[in-house]
């Protein structure tokens, strides 16, 4: 199959295609789970289509606590082989975009009463490292009292005994996953945001042969027809196995609540990552990012409703206490927080479990009706989730139209066009940013910080087209080239698709929304050519988000 030159994603362009073929596949979400499930479907050869009710990543896979990880939670549990798998991930999903999958060393610090003593640190982060073949200075070493806290010298001097310095990495898990649908687009896979699975269509004999969708831009209903149905809608799993009478008393979701909260660097200026105790016996991490520095997660049964959920001052109280506890020199309340994040784990119930021993495992359930869901699983293992449903899909289909796909080589795909090779490319990269960006005035290194981890090379078209913008603030000339290369690459369709999804501003850089919002709107009516309605409709949606985002509810809706 010929790859095109560009990664681009244009939803004019795609949806026409969308009812007047058969495809082979249509994948329901395109949450990262659906778009590693593209990737891998349309690069072996399938006639791939994917729809999203909302943004791409509107669901889960932006609400992660954006680690690409072994899981070393998961090993206390004796979950080996997810360790295992998710540990070697790490490295492969590193090398297909090392300047969005970032090497972040973590520090466990040690206390009295701990989840982990120091001999089971020293052995887990071993098994650890064993596990998943880190070699060199990444393998893990153990630090004395000492040691810990020159490396954090905001912990708790009375309570720490020493520390697990070990390796991990970091992601953006919304451009993760647009970047795997760009790359699944240039494979020649149809993928359509805001278009919304209603209804299954059956054949007499009651499989699956087409879906009825409705374009939330218009309105308009159509239908998609396909011989093979995956379902990969994260939270929402169970509701499409409803509609498909496939849902089984033994085998459902079971929804928990994890939320995030961000501070300014200056109020929690953390040297580097830290996964550290809850007096609960649980851990959370606290992450440096940019401007900001992010704690979580919570993890909670969640019952409430599905299409909006939002932190409560409970899950606030929570972190707060969590986080004063680990740096007592620090005393953080509610109004330092800047933003936050809430989210749902699609993880498979099981009686008698508490939310933080549920597995993480992903299950594939298939229905008579041909409906393949996938539930479960980690950001970390797309790849291989994505692998085991096609593998399964394949198991449906006849011997000879299986016989002229390939195998899977998503470990060679790299996920942007002139990927960089490796974190030392990465670093040259953003100081040669940092120059040029220097000379036309954005003077502080954030920016080439921020345009090399969330564009990658892709940068410079940004870059190039700023001039092209003659605002007095050189910041706006910025977000209004980012926002004309995200309607006319990544399929931008909102407000929030920007702000949110593909620059990160909500929960990274709040301040800059207000800063800019103005200019973005009038650039999308231009774009988009938004009428009053739509306008009113942007600018509502886009302040629930932000509400949301930075006020904290007595409980959920
Ligand atoms: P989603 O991202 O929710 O995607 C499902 C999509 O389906 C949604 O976008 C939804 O709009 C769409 N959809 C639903 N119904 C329809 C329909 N009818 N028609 C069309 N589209 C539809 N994993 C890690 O590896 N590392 C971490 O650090 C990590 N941290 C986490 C922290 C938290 C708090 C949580 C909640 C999860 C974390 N995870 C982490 C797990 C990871 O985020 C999830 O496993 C992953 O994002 C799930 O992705 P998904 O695509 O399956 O679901």
């Amino acid at each position: 199959m010929k790859v095109n030159s560009f990664s681009v994603l244009h939803r004019a362009a795609q949806i026409k295609t969308l009812s007047s073929q058969k495809f082979d596949l249509v994948i329901i979400g395109g949450g990262v789970t659906g778009a590693g499930i593209a990737l891998d479907a349309a690069s072996r050869g399938m006639k791939t289509c994917l729809i999203e009710k909302n943004d791409f990543a509107s669901g889960t896979s932006n609400k992660s606590t954006k680690l690409i990880h072994g899981g070393l939670r998961y090993l206390k549990q004796f979950e080996i082989g997810l360790v295992r798998e998710s540990g070697k991930e790490r490295a492969i999903v590193h090398k297909l975009a090392p300047h969005l999958v970032i090497p972040e060393k973590m520090l466990l610090p040690l206390v009295e009463d701990g989840t982990y003593g120091k001999l089971m640190t020293s052995i887990g982060l071993k098994v650890y490292d064993l596990l998943a073949n880190v070699e060199g200075d990444d393998r893990r070493k153990m630090l004395d009292k000492f040691q810990t806290l020159k490396k954090e010298p905001l912990l708790d001097a009375n309570t720490i005994l020493g520390g697990g310095y070990y390796s991990e990495y970091r992601t953006d898990d919304a451009r993760l996953t647009i970047e795997l649908l760009k790359k699944a687009s240039e494979f020649g896979a149809t993928i359509v945001n805001y278009c919304e699975m209603k209804e299954f269509v059956y054949t007499a004999k009651g499989r699956i042969k087409s879906i009825e969708c409705v374009d939330h831009n218009t309105a308009y209903t159509f239908t998609i027809s396909s011989q093979n149905f995956v379902s990969a809608t994260g939270p929402w799993v169970d509701v499409l196995r409803d509609k498909d009478a496939s849902k089984t008393k033994t085998k459902h979701l079971h929804l928990t609540k994890g939320v995030h909260i961000v501070f300014p660097f200056e109020m929690l200026p953390l040297k580097q990552s830290i996964y550290f105790d809850v007096d609960d016996g649980r851990m959370i991490f606290a992450i440096p990012r940019g401007r900001v520095t992010y704690v979580g997660t919570t993890d909670t049964d969640y019952s409430g409703n599905l299409e909006r959920v939002v932190a409560t001052k409970s899950d606030i109280g929570y972190l707060l206490n969590a986080v004063n506890t680990a740096f007592p020199k620090i005393n953080l309340d509610e109004s330092d927080i800047e933003s936050s994040w809430a989210g749902l784990r699609p993880l498979i119930h099981k009686d008698k479990k508490d939310p933080s021993e549920l597995s993480r495992k992903d299950e594939i359930f298939s229905s008579k009706s041909g409906l393949i869901s996938i539930a479960g699983g980690k950001l970390t293992g797309y790849r291989k989730m994505a692998h085991r449903v096609i593998d399964a899909v394949i198991d449906t289909i006849p011997k000879q139209h299986a016989k002229i796909l390939k195998a899977s080589f998503t470990d060679k795909i790299s996920l942007t066009t002139n990927t960089m090779r490796s974190s030392k490319a990465v670093k040259t990269y953003q100081n040669k940013l940092s120059v040029a960006l220097n000379e036309i005035g954005l003077e502080d290194p954030y920016f080439a910080w921020y345009l090399t981890s969330t564009y990658g090379k892709q940068a410079e078209l940004i870059i190039e087209k700023m001039s092209a913008f003659t605002n007095k603030n050189i910041e706006l000339q910025l977000a209004r080239a980012e926002l004309w290369y995200g309607i006319h690459y990544e399929m931008i369709n909102s407000l929030s698709d920007f702000f949110v999804r593909r620059t990160g501003r909500l929960f990274f850089d709040v301040s800059s929304i207000s800063l800019c919002k103005n200019v973005i709107i009038k650039d999308c009516i231009q774009y988009l050519n938004w009428d009053e309605t739509r306008i009113k409709q942007e600018k509502k949606e886009l302040n629930r988000l932000v509400k949301d985002a930075t006020f904290f509810y007595d409980k959920e809706f």
